[in-house]
């Protein structure tokens, strides 16, 4: 019997809910990331490449998040609102 890790889907033991220390950070953290939809629209059909960098890090900036999450967070929302239904 296995479980896996909430944040990266890695196989781990029963008894726990995160494979790391990050993982559980990352995830919590992640989790009080808040994107507005406007802003996650107008990075994909509006932004060239750069300016889409550029947006994103001044975002984090402004928050104190990190980059990493709020791409990843960014990615879930576009992928859910926008690329399907
Ligand atoms: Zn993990």
């Amino acid at each position: 019997m296995s479980n896996q890790c909430q944040y990266c889907s890695k196989k781990i033991p029963i008894s726990k809910v995160f494979c790391s220390k990050e993982c559980k950070e990352n995830y919590f953290e992640k989790a009080i990331i808040n994107i507005p939809k406007p802003f996650v629209k107008k990075l994909y059909y509006f932004c060239s490449d750069e300016e889409k960098e550029r947006e994103i890090s001044d975002f984090c900036k402004r928050h104190n998040w990190k980059e990493k999450l709020v791409k990843e967070k960014i990615e879930d929302i576009y992928l859910k609102q926008f690329k399907c239904g």
